[in-house]
């Protein structure tokens, strides 16, 4: 300092940028000598205040900042410089600074203290230079937290699921997270400025650029799905998001956006769409605001509007005069009860008539429909004809019905309601169970839903009431009437009164039961009185018999004449008592007979041969023309019995003339191939008038009931019997001429 003149050194110490203060080596008080005028200008304070005044004095530390180290790290470091010597420079250092109104500003220094010496080596002065560097130190720290938060900003992005994108605030893409590079396998060289473009589906790419460049144009945040391709070369879908950030001034600085991996919603979607398209039903669904949000391609097809024209627009403006419909007011009855609905409507958009169900699902509506118009049409037809079946059903006798394909009943002729006394509303459905007798009406429910439910015809037999509360009884039957499909449309029945049919047969049945009664009676009657009557007859002949054969006595002419004819009376009696007995067995069906091989003529001609004196006693001629051996398997007695009646008639009726018995094989009726047995007893009586030759055959049935022989019940017994042995008798007979009676029966086979 030799060469600089004093005042000049002050002139240089004040004006010098840095700010200086002079400090004595006066441990602890550090006095200060002298300041420039930097110094006292960034410390606010005047000369006066410092120069002459130890140092801690007038800087001590700020007492609202408990951590203040300002007074602690100078003192350490003039203590230093005091020590070593040297000069020392301070780290950056928080000292606060008292400002003229007594507040501390914070503060930050950059603070070097260099010991002066003067020529014999003593330390006479420090020097103590600082340089404020607040502002520094606030940007340091602020750029250090900027970097914080950046840095705590990728890590977020790096972990949250979404792949996250950066631009600058005019969208020139800068930053893209870990997970983005990793699913397209790029790095930002890749993908920087528009290179993520290329990462789009082409499909996608036209779509999502004009809606980025609209986000920039307008700043509106956007949201919309596209396809990105990955590392692997497939593409997935995301649901894309983007929206500014913007600063205090609210100018956009950066747009920051995410995709979101929405592939596995996507592929259900893909899938439930698959599936709408493979149900054979038109199909659509709208939200909660009546928006279409789905149609599939049977929908597009009937609906005739393209998928464009609808998906997302309100159904009641696509279809505007579907409003106030059946459709409106089904879909709204069907969300606001929460519940299905099901209806037919003719749909004027397609011109078509619709079966349609909707169903609630949350807050919208599904909604399935399919054309039915051919079906409609068709009923329509059926209803033409089912007119006609309302008149023909009218005429008929029958009460009569009609039911639709489950068998709920729409319509009763007028004779129906008229027998029940009940109205078609009554009636209707399954309304009629109500004039069924109550021990019925399960059994016939039963059957006629099974009919209902197989197509198979109904039939059934039961009481039904009428007005008047009588039952009486029907026959009951109804057939599908089906479509040309072959689909049942209407069940037509009828109910067919048979009460009166009921009741005679049941009064047969009971005259049947009673004749039954009365013939058993009858013959049990029969059985006894002839076996009252027989015995004492047949002991009347044999006592007879004794006198006749003079046992007791020698008779006289006159008596034995006598006793010859009690005898003939007796046995007539006889004969009559047991033809009675036979019949009374005839009809209790008590006839056996005993079938044994024999030989029909050898029987025929025995059996005639009985009768031959008797004919001859009668003047009559007497011919058995039998040379053939017919073999049979029958009863020899019951034939016996049978010629035996044939022949004695013959030999009775017969005054004059001839008898004839033949007996070959025959057939009974030209055109029968069945071979037969007849033996024929020809007379050459009076004959039988044509209307009495089946009359003859009943019993107690006689063309002369004056005539003393007989009781008409031979030729009733022997057709009985010759029916039970597989046989019968016939009878020709020309008046005046004669009687031809035959006998058949079966030929051994
Ligand atoms: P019965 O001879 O005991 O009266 P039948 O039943 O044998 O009873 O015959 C019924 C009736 O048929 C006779 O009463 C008779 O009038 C008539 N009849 C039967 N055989 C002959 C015959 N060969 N020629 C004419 N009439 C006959």
């Amino acid at each position: 300092m030799g060469n600089v003149k004093t005042d000049d050194f002050w002139a240089v110490f004040n004006s010098a940028p840095d700010a200086y203060l002079l400090l004595a080596p006066d441990p602890p008080h550090f006095t200060m000598v002298a300041a420039n005028d930097a110094r006292l200008r960034v410390t606010m304070t005047r000369r006066e205040d410092v120069e002459g005044r130890p140092l801690f004095e007038v800087f001590p530390d700020n007492p609202d900042d408990p951590e203040a180290s300002g007074v602690r790290n100078l003192l350490a470091s003039l203590n230093q410089v005091l020590r070593t010597r040297k000069s020392h420079r301070m780290p950056l250092q928080k000292y606060d600074i008292r400002t003229p109104d007594g507040k501390f500003e914070e503060r930050y220094w950059d603070t070097l203290n260099t010991p002066v010496f003067d020529d014999e080596d003593n330390l006479i002065y420090i020097i103590h230079r600082v340089e404020d560097v607040t502002n520094r130190v606030e940007t340091e720290r602020m750029l250090a937290q900027e970097s914080a938060a950046r840095a705590r900003y990728r890590l977020l992005t790096d972990m949250i699921p979404q792949l996250v994108w950066t631009t600058d605030a005019n969208g020139y893409h800068r930053y893209f997270s870990r997970r983005w590079h990793e699913f397209t396998g790029t790095t930002l060289d890749d993908a920087e400025g528009s290179g993520w473009m290329n990462y789009l589906h082409p499909d996608d790419r036209d779509r999502m650029l004009t809606r980025w460049q609209h986000s920039l144009d307008t700043g509106e945040p956007y949201s919309i799905e596209y396809r990105v391709r990955g590392a692997d070369g497939k593409y997935r879908w995301f649901l894309g998001q983007a929206v500014p950030l913007r600063n205090e001034a609210g100018e956009i600085i950066e747009w920051f956006g995410t995709l979101t991996d929405i592939e596995d919603r996507k592929r259900l979607e893909r899938e439930r769409d698959q599936l709408l398209e493979s149900v054979t039903d038109a199909f659509f669904a709208v939200d909660g605001d009546w928006r279409l949000t789905y149609t599939n391609q049977e929908a597009i097809r009937l609906l005739k509007r393209s998928r464009d024209e609808i998906i997302g627009r309100k159904l009641w403006d696509v279809f505007a005069h579907a409003s106030d419909t059946i459709f409106q007011h089904e879909y709204e009855r069907a969300v606001k009860e929460q519940k299905a609905v099901q209806f037919e409507a003719f749909a004027p958009v397609s011109g078509i008539w619709v079966d349609v169900r909707a169903y609630p699902n949350g807050t919208g509506l599904s909604v399935f429909f399919h054309d039915i118009t051919k079906r409609k049409q068709a009923e329509q037809r059926l209803r033409e004809s089912e007119e006609q079946f309302r008149t023909l059903g009218n005429t008929i006798p029958q009460l009569a019905w009609m039911a639709d394909s489950t068998g709920s009943i729409f319509w009763y002729n007028d004779r129906w309601l008229d027998y029940t006394g009940c109205t078609l509303r009554e009636m209707a459905g399954w309304g009629w169970r109500k004039v069924h007798h109550p021990e019925h009406v399960d059994r016939v429910v039963k059957k006629i839903r099974h009919s209902f439910e197989t197509g198979e015809p109904w039939e059934d037999t039961f009481p039904l009431r009428g007005k008047d509360g009588e039952y009486r009884w029907f026959l009951s039957r109804a057939l599908p009437i089906r479509d040309a499909n072959g689909d049942i449309v209407t069940w037509f029945g009828t109910n067919t009164d048979i009460t009166e049919e009921l009741d005679a047969r049941n009064e047969a049945e009971r005259r049947r039961e009673e004749l039954e009664q009365v013939t058993e009676s009858r013959t049990r009657l029969m059985r006894g009185f002839t076996h009252d009557v027989k015995n004492p007859l047949g002991a009347a002949d044999g006592y007879a018999q004794l006198l006749e054969d003079g046992i007791l006595g020698d008779l006289s002419e006159k008596q034995l004449e006598s006793v010859h004819r009690i005898r003939k009376s007796l046995q007539t009696s006889l004969h009559l008592i047991n033809e009675l007995l036979e019949l009374a067995r005839a009809e209790a069906g008590q006839i056996e007979v005993e079938r044994e091989s024999v030989d029909v003529a050898e029987l025929a001609r025995e059996s005639a041969e009985d009768f031959r004196a008797q004919a001859n006693a009668s003047d009559l001629e007497f011919e058995i023309d039998i040379t053939t051996s017919l073999p049979a398997v029958t009863d020899p007695t019951r034939v016996r019995q049978i010629l035996s009646n044939l022949l004695s008639n013959a030999v009775k009726y017969t005054p004059a003339g001839r008898i004839r018995v033949t007996a070959d094989h025959r057939r009974k009726e030209p055109q029968s191939n069945e071979n037969c047995i007849a033996i024929s007893v020809d007379d050459t009586g009076p004959g039988i008038p044509p209307d009495k030759r089946e009359v003859i055959f009943q019993e107690f049935s006689r063309l002369d009931p004056e005539a003393e022989q007989g009781a008409g019940i031979g030729l009733a017994i022997s057709r009985r019997i010759a029916r039970i042995l597989g046989g019968d008798i016939t009878v020709e007979s020309e008046m005046n001429q004669g009687s031809s009676f035959t006998l058949w029966l079966p030929a051994a086979s």
